[in-house]
């Protein structure tokens, strides 16, 4: 049968687009279909606005801490619609270059919702449409929890609809994006409460990041509120009165729920095509990322694997290659390094010691300082932490994480020799760039302590 299509396909965020866009340049006949905006949640209302949103907090601080280093300089508010409007702007220019991109290889784009009518074809806003291969790309989206008065508070969307700063903003959960915003909403001046139910934030993230994690909050005038859940949310005048499960209450102007996201498979019939979900309502998929239909693929978020952009556009990369360009391959979930741009931010790759401790004895090494900046800027709440795990057996370091300023661009660098294998010896042996706080990598001499199986039987 002869179809419309080499490959279709549903999305056109960054695992989507990339595998578009490679497919085509192999050669593909690819069509792409987006119902809301081209480049993503990454694009639009996810990493690159959000990031834009860090940067402007952090200059907030850089120009009050200006003044111990000599500088007279007052700083007389922040302009909420001046930053929304340059943010904005730069959003409009990216999605336009992810058109570009696509338009550019040849790849049909239909800005429209795609549903599956069979196996291999699609109801693409009202038309039918074939393909020989189908790639569903589609992302996850924002979870509201289910208490009364859930519709009144915000989702991750919408902090970029925002009007105004909120003078007073409560969020619920303390994952990434809980965390995220809560500093930039602090740094740009917002009295600032976060709600969640464990005793510390970040859980997945090395124990050490997570407890100086919550004192560097604390420290900025973050209001922790550990181990409860939310009971319902109700007006109260012009503001918000969020009701918590034991009886305490948090009034705020806005409350931003930020609890997690679930991928984005409604409505779009894939039981008409024989492509199944795991227990958690995610595509379920192989290691080559083939669904329950072997000519249909599950790529990006909606698959629930390692949601990050860099993750989606690797995994969508070796799909094309893998189906258009001869070229058979698989993108590692191993050693994924990761960011959470918090302030200060904290950069993270490989086992944290919980994990690599599960596995074996393990050598750990941690240093905690304040960077040479601070010394001078004296603002609290900017030590940093730099953790090495290292398997005792191999002297391979297993992990690397950081909770300080530079973090992430750190962690790009340290992520390379993790994802080659390098020993703790490779680390010792490499020269410091000083003055930095990077090389407390290379000079972590005296290991902090053991841990892991051997020497807990000791
Ligand atoms: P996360 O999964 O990171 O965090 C969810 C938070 O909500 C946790 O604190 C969790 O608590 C809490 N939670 C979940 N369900 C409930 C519940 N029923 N009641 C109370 N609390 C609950 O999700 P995010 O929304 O922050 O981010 C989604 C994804 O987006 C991340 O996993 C990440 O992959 C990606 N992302 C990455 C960024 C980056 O790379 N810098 C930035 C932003 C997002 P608990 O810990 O107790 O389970």
């Amino acid at each position: 049968m002869a179809y419309d299509y080499d490959l279709f396909v549903i999305g056109g965020g960054s695992a989507g687009v990339r595998c578009a866009r490679i497919s085509a340049q192999h050669g593909a006949r690819v069509a792409v279909a987006e119902e809301r905006f081209w480049g993503g949640t990454c694009v639009n209302v996810g990493c690159v606005p959000k990031k834009i949103m860090v940067n402007a907090a952090e200059y907030g601080m850089w120009a009050e801490d200006a003044r111990a280093f000599g500088w007279d300089l007052t700083v007389h508010g922040h302009d909420w619609a001046r930053l929304a409007a340059a943010r904005d702007a730069e959003v409009a220019r990216l999605s336009a270059i992810y058109g570009k991109l696509l338009g550019g290889v040849g790849v049909t784009m239909f800005d429209a919702r795609a549903t599956f009518i069979d196996a291999h074809t699609l109801d693409v806003g009202g038309k039918r449409v074939t393909a020989e291969r189908i790639v569903i790309a589609v992302g996850g989206q924002a979870v509201r929890p289910e208490i009364p008065g859930a519709e009144l508070g915000m989702l991750s969307d919408d902090v970029f609809t925002l009007k105004a700063l909120p003078k007073r903003l409560v969020v619920v959960g303390a994952g990434y994006i809980a965390l995220e915003f809560a500093c930039v909403f602090r740094a740009l001046g917002a009295e600032v409460d976060v709600v969640y139910r464990a005793d510390l934030p970040l859980r997945g993230f090395d124990a050490d990041i997570r407890t100086d994690l919550a004192e560097a909050l604390t420290s900025q005038g973050i209001r922790l509120h550990p181990g409860v859940k939310p009971a319902r949310l109700d007006r109260m005048g012009d503001g918000l009165l969020l009701n918590l499960l034991g009886g305490q209450a948090l009034e705020a102007d806005a409350v931003l729920f930020a609890l997690g996201r679930k991928p984005y498979v409604g409505g779009l019939h894939l039981d008409r095509a024989g492509v199944e979900c795991t227990a958690k309502g995610a595509i379920e998929v192989d290691d080559d990322h083939a669904t329950t239909a072997k000519h249909i693929y599950a790529i990006g978020d909606v698959t629930d694997r390692v949601n990050l952009t860099p993750m989606a556009t690797a995994v969508g990369h070796a799909l094309a290659d893998t189906l258009f360009g001869n070229r058979p391959r698989q993108a590692s979930y191993l050693n994924v390094p990761s960011a959470v741009f918090t302030s200060p931010p904290i950069g993270t790759v490989g086992m944290t010691e919980a994990d690599a401790a599960a596995q074996g004895p393990v050598d750990v090494y941690v240093a905690r300082f304040t960077p040479m900046r601070h010394t001078i800027s004296k603002r609290p709440g900017r030590k940093t932490t730099m953790k090495l795990v290292v398997c005792q057996a191999t002297q391979k370091v297993l992990g690397a994480h950081m909770l300080g300023e530079d973090s992430a661009e750190i962690m790009q660098a340290v992520g390379i020799a993790v994802m080659m294998g390098a020993t703790k010896q490779d680390f010792d042996r490499t020269i410091g760039i000083h003055p930095t706080a990077a090389e407390e990598f290379v000079t972590m001499r005296t290991r902090t302590r053991e841990a892991g199986v051997k020497a807990a039987a000791e």
